[in-house]
């Protein structure tokens, strides 16, 4: 029988990417958005295929299907998006958790959570590893991502201890590539789009502060790692331990589009993590992964994708939102 495979946020940027390779896979995917962030567009080569399916519904109400697996990635996840109504970030992180969770455990179906490298907020231990229990402002304007992802990892645990449901979950750090919404004010869309634009790239504060950028299909090879592990409930760190620095991020980007913008200097926003580097080595043996597309690679192949889109077609979330569903 076909394996039913459950996706929530599949029409974002990682979903979709993950959507495409379960598909491949030959699994039935069923891809649930309520499009905040998402769009409809991005999944649309799938929609024609018998084994993909596209549910419109919101992660904070409960889902009712019948499912093998499921993946949970339902939530926006650049800080733009995430703070554009922050108490549907946390709400849309910890009900999503519960409701994936209550699904899983009524369908006895394995869960994959994709937590953050956010839950280390500004790290004081370098590089992260899993054991490390973080420094994050509880009350500060990241917090209704990073307390919201901390509180969906704690109960993911409680029902894994409680009731048994078979949990993998996994702390992503910086991932970048074709399909990020190119307005999500990330560094590296806001980047790639100034430099072909030609106009200024943003630095915010000195540029020193360091992130590790892994390629999108380094990781979801990481996420299939993880489903496909006999045990592996997690978390675990997936990312790219190359770390750079803003500056250096600027430079390559223009580098490898020809840019001869400047640089400006804007306000570092509150809470910026000044440095971030995932400790890997968890993955490494207990997943054997590893990522292996270096970043200029990564970026060359990010930047042909953001030549060709069309940025009309892509529109940043009302600042009415309200958690509406829209299905336009
Ligand atoms: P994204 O914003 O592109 O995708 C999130 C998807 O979830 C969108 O399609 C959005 O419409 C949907 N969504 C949001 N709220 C929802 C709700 N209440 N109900 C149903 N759908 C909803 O972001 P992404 O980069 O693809 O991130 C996917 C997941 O990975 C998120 O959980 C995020 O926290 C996690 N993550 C991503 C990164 C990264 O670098 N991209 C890093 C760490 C963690
Ligand atoms: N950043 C920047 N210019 C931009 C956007 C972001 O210098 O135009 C910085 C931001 O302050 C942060 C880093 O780049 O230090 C990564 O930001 P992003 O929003 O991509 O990810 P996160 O902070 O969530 O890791």
């Amino acid at each position: 029988m076909t394996q039913r495979t459950l996706v929530t946020g599949g029409a974002g940027f990682l979903g979709s990417h993950l959507c495409e390779r379960l598909v491949e896979r030959g699994e039935h995917v069923i891809c649930l958005d309520n499009l905040f962030t998402g769009r409809r567009e991005t999944i649309a080569h799938l929609e024609d295929n018998s084994n993909f399916e596209f549910v419109l519904h919101d992660v904070m109400e409960p889902i009712d299907i019948e499912v093998d697996a499921i993946y949970n990635l339902a939530c926006p996840a650049a800080p733009g998006h995430y703070q554009h109504n922050p108490v549907n970030t946390t709400m849309t992180s910890i009900l999503g958790a519960v409701h994936t969770l209550e699904l899983a455990k009524k369908c006895n179906a394995k869960l994959f959570h994709s937590s953050t490298s956010e839950v280390y907020g500004d790290p004081t231990v370098h590089p992260q590893p899993e054991s490390y229990r973080g420094n994050v402002n509880p009350i500060g304007l990241r917090a209704c991502y990073d307390e919201g992802k901390r509180a969906a990892e704690s109960i993911m645990f409680d029902y894994h201890r409680m009731h048994g449901v078979d949990i993998r979950v996994v702390r992503i750090f910086n991932t970048y590539g074709p399909h990020m919404h190119p307005f999500d004010g990330r560094v590296v869309s806001n980047f790639i789009r100034q430099a072909l634009a030609g106009e200024n790239l943003t630095i915010f504060g000195d540029g020193l502060q360091s992130r590790s950028f892994c390629y999108v299909e380094d990781l979801i090879n990481g996420f299939l790692a993880m489903m496909d592990a006999d045990e592996a409930t997690g978390p675990i760190n997936l990312g790219n331990p190359g770390e750079f620095t803003m500056l250096e991020l600027a430079s390559l980007v223009l580098e490898l589009t020809n840019g001869d913008s400047e640089l400006i200097m804007q306000p570092l926003p509150a809470d910026d993590p000044t440095q971030r580097q995932p400790d890997i080595s968890l993955a490494k043996s207990t997943l054997q992964w590893e990522p292996t597309i270096p970043l200029a690679e990564g970026l060359k192949r990010t930047i042909d994708w953001f030549s060709e889109i069309d940025l009309s077609q892509w529109t940043p979330p009302t600042p009415n939102w309200g958690g509406g569903l829209t299905d336009e």
